[in-house]
């Protein structure tokens, strides 16, 4: 291998390619080849790294130049200027987050925290989505560790006391659901990775599994190894075609190179991965409903219980984890419990990944320990509201989420907090709003997006939905009465506790958190026929 003295790297996430990032790349390969560098510089083209402010980004290293938006015309001078002559090339540099800043911020409240400290997203954005590239990163080190040096109790007792809960947002022990299914009885068991990423505003897995694929490979198979499975599907949402390739490249090669197929590490253990591609039903993100889409039915919820663990894919005990959970898996076992712990709160340990949206000057994805506040996020993160405005509320989880008024932005970010509080952490969009938003108009774009998604399997979801969408709409043409907010409540209600699975059952929050927090200001659409915030038609 080559020692290269400097790293370059181009973004290659969907909008960077939109943005011409190919053409950047190819100039690229070719002024450095012109100076006669190839030997000197290693190029590649790398995920999301979360700065779409910026894109297409080249980043170099060591240095850590970020550069962007990099036009095509704008590479012969990046070349010459900075991998030729060793000076940063002036008025390329993509706007800094001030980073140093940040960090002393979070250190000071947090000790000795680094801020944005990144296992999730260690590697996205930074390697070349190749096996190599992921070896050397430490990639497939846990798994060699698992299987040769752990039985599969072991390591579930090291996911367990890590405590690690899951990331699609209800926050169930990881380890104990894996200790479920190792329990469950039956031969042929299943692992399956929910990559059906649908959630509006939310683009964590995506940039995860374009620039990170061999992490969740590596993760399944340890999962597998634990609980007893030799097959793993990964659902992944079907626009995610970059994905679907990265991914179908790392089944292929872990394949090729021994790290999946028979006798893994020359150990008793094989197992395979299969992709299934979603067609774009919300609905198929539950973990039941995804089940029935890889057996071929219609993608509708099961009643419960049974459980996956014992009654999953084609009857068997099934393992469903999402992305970002399988996310953390190797770091654990390579670094043990001890280590994760010793990030974000007792009850919550670990990081979390925001995608930050709205009305602050900086959107993007983020990676913190769990446990940091919305406030925090907004004034180091988002660099604060946008001019002139003020917090509102915050939305957390993209739809199915809470709404979360500016009384609560200090509430600490992880599950146990947000339960007190009444909220969900969801999974990981936050939807951040100024004074201007109406909190009408809001709930009515949601319940509109839940009654287009809705199965239409149970009646609260199915007629609750359409009806709450019917009463917003004439709330918001000044035409409701007092008695609609009652109705919505109970819908509200009827929602949360009797629909058949989580879109239901969420699909009632948005309702149930506006008349909460913010009744005054629904009560001034109905009792004076005034949008506050002047958005509602009010005719
Ligand atoms: Fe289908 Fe809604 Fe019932 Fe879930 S709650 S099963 S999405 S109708």
């Amino acid at each position: 291998m080559n020692a290269y003295r400097s790293m370059v790297l181009v973004s290659s996430d969907p909008l960077s390619m939109e943005r011409g990032a190919k053409k950047v790349f190819a100039r690229l390969q070719k002024e450095i080849s012109t100076f006669g560098l190839e030997d000197e510089i290693s190029l590649s083209m790398v995920g999301d790294v979360g700065r779409n402010d910026a894109a297409p980004i080249v980043i170099v290293y060591p240095e850590a130049v970020v550069y962007g938006p990099v036009k095509e015309e704008d590479v012969p001078f990046l070349v010459e200027e900075h991998l030729y002559k060793g000076r940063i090339a002036a008025g390329l540099q993509a706007a800094t987050r001030e980073l140093s800043g940040r960090i002393a911020w979070i250190s000071a409240r947090k000790g000795t925290l680094p801020a944005e400290y990144r296992i999730v997203l260690k590697n996205a954005g930074l390697i070349d989505p190749s096996i190599e590239d992921y070896i050397t990163h430490d990639g497939y080190m846990a798994l060699g560790r698992a299987l040769t040096e752990m039985s599969p109790e072991e390591v579930i007792a090291e996911i367990k006391s890590s405590g690690l809960k899951g990331r699609g947002g209800a926050g169930f022990p990881t380890g104990l659901k894996w200790g479920f299914v190792a329990n469950a009885p039956g031969d042929k068991k299943y692992v399956i990775c929910n990559a059906d990423e649908s959630e509006p505003g939310t683009f964590k897995d995506r940039v995860l599994l374009e620039g990170d694929p061999h992490s969740i490979v590596e993760a399944m198979a340890i999962a597998g190894y634990a609980v007893g499975a030799d097959e793993g599907f990964i659902y992944v949402r079907g626009e995610y075609l970059l994905a679907q390739e990265r991914l179908k490249t790392a089944i292929q090669q872990a394949e090729e190179l021994g790290f999946l197929g028979k006798n893994i590490f020359q150990t008793d253990f094989s197992f395979k991965i299969h992709i299934h591609s979603g067609a774009g039903a919300y609905i198929c993100g539950e973990e039941t409903a995804l089940i029935e889409s890889i057996e071929g039915k219609r993608g509708e919820p099961r009643s419960r219980p049974p459980y996956p663990t014992t009654n999953g894919l084609w009857g068997k005990p099934t393992l469903v984890n999402n992305v970002e959970t399988l996310a953390n898996i190797c770091a654990i076992i390579r670094n043990g419990p001890e280590w994760y712990r010793s990030f974000g709160t007792p009850n919550s340990p670990g990081t979390k990944v925001y995608t930050i949206l709205g009305h602050v000057n900086n959107t993007g994805l983020i990676e913190v320990p769990m446990g940091i506040t919305l406030r925090e996020v907004i004034s180091i993160y988002g660099k604060g509201m946008k001019e002139g405005s003020t917090l509102k509320l915050a939305q957390t989880g993209g739809s199915s989420g809470s709404i979360i008024p500016a009384v609560l932005q200090d509430t600490p970010m992880d599950f146990d907090s947000f339960t007190r509080a009444g909220v969900s952490l969801g999974s990981g969009a936050l939807l951040i709003c100024d004074q201007d938003t109406c909190v009408v108009d809001l709930a009515k774009v949601l319940i509109n997006f839940f009654r287009n998604e809705s199965c239409g399997k149970c009646n609260p979801c199915r007629i609750g939905n359409q009806r709450a969408y019917e009463i917003l709409t004439k709330i918001s043409k000044g035409q409701g009465t007092l008695s609609d907010l009652d109705d919505l409540q109970t819908i509200s209600d009827n929602l949360c506790q009797l629909s058949n699975c989580g879109l239901g059952q969420t699909a009632g929050t948005p309702l149930r958190d506006i008349l909460k927090y913010f009744r005054a200001e629904v009560e001034a659409h109905v009792r004076l026929d005034v949008c506050p915030c002047g958005v509602c038609p009010m005719k």
